[in-house]
């Protein structure tokens, strides 16, 4: 399978060096402490410009989801499950849901990281049902 390479930028670099690195990391601001996700340069609850990166367990559960059918998408398996993932640390990320069959998949279903590497050597961060712990 091929995906469209991601963009990458000075505020969104930490987050894939993260992925290269089988990390899910997100922004902490140094003002407040808040995390956030996606990376963007302001904090909005305090505004500050200072933050760290802040590792996150890649742990949390489906949100929502959606199998988009029309238009085909690429590289995409038909279906493929596009997931909204509350992670254990409040935030949400919009990714992938793998190793599950579509009507399996429920709201609250626990969910981990797993990095998965397509053409051209890309590497994304996808779910996949949890392990149970
Ligand atoms: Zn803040």
């Amino acid at each position: 399978m091929s995906r469209i390479e991601p963009s990458m930028s000075p505020d969104t670099a930490f987050f894939w060096e993260g992925v290269a690195q089988g990390r899910l990391l997100v922004q902490r601001c140094g003002g407040c402490d808040a995390l956030r996700h996606p990376p963007r340069p302001m904090c909005p609850a305090c505004n500050s410009l200072a933050w760290d990166p802040y590792e996150t367990t890649g742990r949390g559960q489906v949100y929502s989801f959606v199998m988009p059918r029309h238009p085909r998408y690429p590289g995409f398996d038909d279906p493929h499950i596009a997931v909204l993932v509350e992670l254990e640390e409040g935030l949400r990320l919009v990714s992938n849901l793998g190793e599950v069959e579509p009507e399996d998949v429920t709201i609250g279903m626990p969910v981990e990281v797993f990095y998965a590497t397509f053409e051209g050597g890309i590497v994304l961060p996808q779910f996949r049902p949890a392990a149970p712990t």
